[in-house]
């Protein structure tokens, strides 16, 4: 750890108390700002020294919350490092709730600075875990809050932390449930996925996912209670490819929905829309602006063979918070805000969401 590492650290501190001064924004937005804005950290691709220094803002926010994290490190790809960032907020309690939210980001080379994807995901988190943290009463349950460190590699980060998991037995089978927060903002509708049926791929073949929905169902139903019936958690209806309220293996729940682990998987994003694979949800709006042509009537391109935007956001230019706050004003705070509100809700009440 050189001088330049301890001039960041003393800089994030300076960040964390100019945050409670604040009264405009919300903190969570606040932490956003710090991870991804323009003045904050920015890109932060897998293995570089801007990953490492969002891992170390990650570290101290923890800590300045009472919390003791610890860093997994593992390496990947030619030997680049990367670790995730993991806490514990009741070390001895017997079953665990595991919510995760992965750091580094991806298309630095396209003007990406993983505003959305993943800023948005690890900053409903901490202000979750400082939520939890000024509880009264503690949970009956441990929350353990994961930040994933190269996601955008191939799930390295929870593919190393699920192998970890399942050589210790006992610590495995304490496991209750593992809540994905990926590109929680910035999409037109938010979602919230299980594995429930489509198969995915696991490891080897004889490895079968878990297709339990009970987690799934928990953040339904607290989402209508605190959101209200206007702005609760959507399920996605069936399409070719993707029965209803299922989604792929592309993000850090594969892992563990492979190692028998029931998952739900926040991401806001479109899947009304006919995008460049079919009704996939990889198309995240219908704005005009991220279409060269839209076709509102048929929600799909006006030409398919000339399209290249396809209403993406994730991993393009458009991932940033100026220019997600101009395309969508308030959207951003909003999603961030009612994220954090749903979670709070179910983490602080396990015995009413989510033991059965
Ligand atoms: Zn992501």
């Amino acid at each position: 750890m050189g001088s330049k590492h301890l001039l960041a650290a003393a800089l994030i501190t300076v960040s964390l108390s100019a945050i409670a001064n604040n009264e405009n924004k919300s903190e969570v937005y606040q932490y956003l700002e710090l991870i991804s804005g323009t003045k904050g950290i920015g890109a932060r691709e897998a293995g570089t020294a801007e990953e490492k220094k969002t891992a170390d803002f990650i570290v101290n926010t923890f800590r300045s919350m009472g919390y003791h994290p610890i860093k997994q490190t593992f390496t990947f790809g030619l030997l680049q490092d990367s670790a995730n960032i993991i806490v514990d907020s009741a070390p001895d309690a017997k079953k665990t709730i595991i919510l995760a939210a992965h750091y580094d980001s991806t298309a630095a080379n396209k003007g990406s600075l993983g505003a959305i994807d993943n800023g948005a995901g690890v900053a409903a988190m901490l202000a979750i875990a400082k939520n939890i943290a000024q509880l009264n009463t503690q949970p009956s349950i441990n929350i353990r809050f994961i930040a994933f460190g190269a996601e955008e590699n191939g799930l390295k980060g929870s593919k190393h932390y699920v192998k970890q998991l399942t050589q210790q037995p006992e610590e495995r089978s304490q496991v209750i449930g593992m809540i994905n927060f990926d590109t929680i903002a910035g999409g037109d509708i938010t979602y919230v996925h299980s594995a429930h049926t489509s198969p995915y791929k696991c490891a080897t073949d004889d490895i079968t996912f878990n297709s339990e929905t009970i987690i799934r169902d928990a953040l339904l139903t607290a989402s209508e209670k605190k959101l209200g019936n206007q702005h609760k958690y959507t399920i996605h209806p069936a399409y070719p490819g993707y029965p209803e309220g299922v989604t792929g293996e592309w993000s850090d729940h594969a892992p563990f929905a492979c190692a028998g682990i029931p998952i739900a998987y926040v991401e806001s994003t479109n899947f009304t829309i006919n995008g460049e694979d079919g009704f996939d949800g990889y198309s995240q709006t219908t704005h005009s602006e991220t279409w060269d042509c839209f076709e509102q009537s048929t929600k799909t391109a006006c030409q398919r063979e000339d399209e290249k935007q396809w209403g993406k956001m994730w991993h393009t230019k458009f991932d940033q918070l100026d220019t997600i706050n101009r395309l969508f004003p308030g959207r951003l705070a909003r999603q961030l805000s009612q994220n954090v509100t749903v979670l709070t809700e179910v983490l602080s009440k396990p015995e009413l969401y989510l033991t059965r």
